[in-house]
């Protein structure tokens, strides 16, 4: 007979308060997915699970299995409380949205999804020293939109990838026309040509070539693509069109952020 208690290593990806001192706890696992938990007395100053598990902590956790949707939590051991993310305003907006991509694009319990966690652990890893946005001269931008942050861009590019909506950028993703391409098509699933751009979402040559940058290369070196302006812009425009068409949702966190 299976035992009732499991370890996983996990993110924490949203903390909600249940009555007077307890957490609901949403997280990703390593080796069972998106799992829910309770974390007893967790509010309490003495909790003996302390500050452990607040959202983007990447933790080791001890579950006892219950007989609902929601696990109990036994034990927690830090792996990496990611404090610096949590505590720089920009840094923490950057991570909600990551969070946020994690829990819509992969809602399942035991459905593990390990490319997608190690995706998620390594960019939390970059989001400790993730500098604030700077212009050309070097002085900080003030209102810089964090759901245009390079880092979370590409994460969420490689997250549809492992969800298997793989944009499809090197060809029409319709007819497989070499290009010019100047479009994106959600129900094609990539960049498409003109003859095929009915409906679809306009493409900037700096948006295709941002797309490409940061989905050809690793987490770490999103910053470098050199992406422009615009070409942000039209990530985020794609990235957002297909959770839409293909997940029905929105993010919250990029609405704010
Ligand atoms: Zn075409």
């Amino acid at each position: 007979m299976a035992t009732r208690s499991f370890r996983t290593e996990a993110v924490v990806l949203r903390s909600l308060r249940l009555g007077e001192a307890d957490r609901i706890l949403h997280v990703a696992s390593l080796e069972h997915g998106r799992l829910g938990a309770v974390a007893k007395g967790v509010r309490k100053t003495k909790s003996k699970f302390g500050a452990r598990l607040e959202p983007l902590s990447h933790v080791d956790l001890e579950l006892h299995r219950g007989r609902g949707d929601l696990h109990t939590v036994t034990g927690v051991e830090l792996l990496h409380s990611h404090h610096r993310s949590r505590e720089d305003g920009y840094r923490l907006d950057v991570g909600l949205v990551a969070a946020e991509a994690m829990l819509r694009l992969f809602p399942e319990e035991e459905d593990p999804h390990p490319k997608a966690f190690q995706a998620l652990t390594r960019f939390l890893d970059l989001l400790d020293d993730l500098p604030r946005p700077v212009d050309a001269d070097g002085t900080r931008i003030a209102g810089a939109r964090p759901a245009l942050e390079p880092l979370v861009l590409s994460l969420q590019l490689k997250l549809l990838w492992v969800a298997g909506y793989l944009p499809h950028l090197g060809s029409c993703a319709e007819c497989g026309a070499a290009g010019p391409l100047h479009s994106f098509s959600t129900r094609a699933g990539g960049a498409v040509c003109q003859r095929h751009a009915e409906g679809a979402i306009t493409l900037s040559p700096d948006g295709l070539a941002g797309m490409e940058g940061l989905l050809r290369r690793p987490l770490a070196e999103a910053g470098g693509v050199g992406l422009t302006a615009r070409g942000s812009r039209d990530c985020l425009a794609v990235i957002t069109a297909s959770y839409e068409f293909n997940g029905g949702f929105r993010l919250r966190t990029v609405a704010s952020a």
